[in-house]
C-alpha cells in the first residue's frame, strides 16, 4: 500500500478517527467538521485522483460511502446529505489525497442550503491538524467515532 510523507490521509492518525472501512477505503470523521457529522471517504492508498482509480474502485469507494451515509442517517437523525469531490487545485482540493467529503444536512442548519460550500472551500483540509478551523477536542472525536462504529 502507497503512502506519502507528512499527507494528512496517509498519517497512522487515521485509524483512530475511522468508523467504517471496506478492503481499500475508509470513512473517517473530520476533526474540523463544517457541520456535524462531516465525514469523509478516502482510500487507504495515496490515490490523487478520482480518475486513477479502477471500476471496481470505484464502486468500492460509493459503496463505503452509501454504508456511512446509513450509520450518519442513525447518528444525526437526518435523511439529507451533500457529498463533494473536490479533483484538483482550481476546483479547490487542498490535500491531494482522494477524498469523498459527506455532510449530514438538515432543516435551517445553515442560512442558505448551499452556504456549506464556502465553508468547505475555506477548510484548509488539514483534517488532523486543523487550526484555521475550530476543531473537537480528542475526547469528543473519541466519543463521536466509538459512536458511529457502533451504529453499522
Ligand atoms: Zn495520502
Amino acid at each position: 500500500m502507497k503512502h506519502k510523507k507528512d499527507c494528512p490521509f496517509c498519517e497512522p492518525k487515521v485509524f483512530g478517527v475511522t468508523f467504517l472501512e471496506s478492503k481499500n477505503f475508509r470513512a473517517i470523521y473530520n476533526a474540523a467538521p463544517i457541520l456535524p457529522g462531516h465525514s469523509m471517504i478516502v482510500p487507504k492508498s495515496h490515490v490523487e485522483s478520482l480518475m486513477k482509480l479502477n471500476d471496481k474502485e470505484l464502486c468500492e469507494l460509493v459503496r463505503l460511502g452509501r454504508d456511512a451515509v446509513k450509520v450518519l442517517q442513525k447518528a444525526f437523525h437526518t435523511r439529507s446529505f451533500n457529498w463533494t469531490i473536490q479533483e484538483g487545485e482550481p476546483a479547490g482540493q487542498t490535500v491531494g489525497h482522494l477524498h469523498v467529503h459527506i455532510i449530514p444536512r438538515s432543516a435551517k442548519d445553515l442560512p442558505r442550503p448551499g452556504d456549506w460550500y464556502p465553508k468547505l472551500a475555506a477548510w484548509k483540509g488539514k483534517i488532523i491538524d486543523s487550526k484555521s478551523r475550530k476543531r473537537i477536542s480528542k475526547n469528543e472525536m473519541d466519543s463521536i467515532v466509538s459512536h458511529l462504529r457502533k451504529m453499522k
